[in-house]
């Protein structure tokens, strides 16, 4: 606010801003439609126009269609109401060309009224397209690393977990069971004469069974505190809580159903289809060593499945 009796000498002010490295702009507040009555060379240089071109003229034709439109009513909004605003906006040079502009608008006031509106605009381009490479940049990096994170945990060919995962992931889910006074069941699957069934029809083959024993396992495990992974070859495991002894053997059975029912051609094999066998360690008390005993009271229980015919379920109890 310019005190009453002070004499506002625009002639002083233009010379002010004759040479700032800013473009400046005066519109006369007086006036209807604001229109332009001052612009410095600096606003010539970012925005292309000539005084003479704009002369006369509300600033509003730095906007384009793509201006965001609740900057625009800002600006509205600061001009009626005679307050200061810093904004930046997208705003057109003449020749089409856009630019970032951060726009400084300040009334002169006197005896209350507005007589003019200065306002500063610095071209911010560079600055606004460079933050927005970043921000891409960091978006692009965040949406690689969860891709990376997803691959570094799951198997490749049948989209199942890792052992990687399964190794880290296992550890903690014992601990947790433990406390809760959970039982734990380990299952461990293998297919039946499977190298007689790469050898007959193939590795490739071999792989897509593969596919097709994960998607059963899948189908067949699918709480969503189940893991089922990959743990090598042709050689699976699954993970599970909260399971009473029978319901156990009877997830194992279902999925040696469930495997059997597929119903894929084994020519080698005495069933003349693919089959596999589970050996299930099923934890109803307290563990005292670590979780790779599980795995290996498992593996025995598979062995055991194994030496007694294959395409079965058998259970160890601990
Ligand atoms: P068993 O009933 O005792 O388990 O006999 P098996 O033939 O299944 O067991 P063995 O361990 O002798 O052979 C496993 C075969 O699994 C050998 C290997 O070629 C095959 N295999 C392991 N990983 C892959 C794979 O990723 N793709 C394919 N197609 N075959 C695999
Ligand atoms: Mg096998
Ligand atoms: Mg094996």
């Amino acid at each position: 606010m310019l005190p009453a009796n002070l004499p506002v000498n625009l002639e002083l002010l233009t010379l002010l801003f004759k040479d700032l490295r800013d473009g400046v702009a005066i519109a006369d507040a007086t006036e209807k439609g604001f229109p332009l009555i001052y612009i410095n060379k600096s606003f010539e240089s970012i925005t292309g126009y000539s005084f003479d071109q704009v002369q006369g003229k509300n600033c509003r034709f730095l906007q384009g269609e793509d201006t965001e439109q609740a900057h625009v009513e800002e600006i509205r909004q600061a001009l009626t109401g005679n307050t200061p605003l810093l904004i930046t906006l997208k705003n057109y040079r003449k020749n089409g060309e856009p630019f970032w502009n951060e726009l400084s608008l300040s009334p002169i006031i006197q005896d209350d009224k507005p007589l003019f509106f200065i306002s500063i605009q610095k071209d911010v381009t560079e600055k606004i397209l460079f933050e927005q490479r970043i921000i891409n940049e960091m978006h692009a990096l965040r949406s690689t690393n969860k891709v990376l994170e997803r691959k570094a945990d799951t198997d490749g060919l049948t989209g199942l977990k890792n052992r990687h995962y399964f190794d880290m992931e296992c550890p903690v889910r014992l601990r947790i069971a433990q406390r809760y006074g959970l039982t734990v069941s380990v299952y461990m699957i293998d297919v039946d004469h499977f190298k007689l069934y790469n050898d007959h029809y193939g590795h490739l083959a071999g792989d897509t069974c593969l596919v097709n024993i994960a998607k059963a396992m899948l189908s067949c495990f699918s709480r969503a505190t189940d893991i089922c992974a990959r743990f090598g070859g042709e050689e699976f495991i699954v993970f599970s809580t909260d399971s009473s002894r029978q319901e156990s053997i009877n997830h194992g059975q279902r999925l040696v159903d469930m495997v059997g029912d597929l119903t894929i051609s084994h020519e080698e094999s005495q069933l003349k289809k693919v089959t596999v066998s589970v050996g299930i360690l099923h934890l109803e008390g307290k563990l005292k060593s670590n979780s790779k005993t599980l795995i290996d009271i498992a593996d025995k229980a598979l062995y055991q499945a194994k030496s007694n015919g294959r395409n079965q379920v058998i259970q160890t109890i601990v």
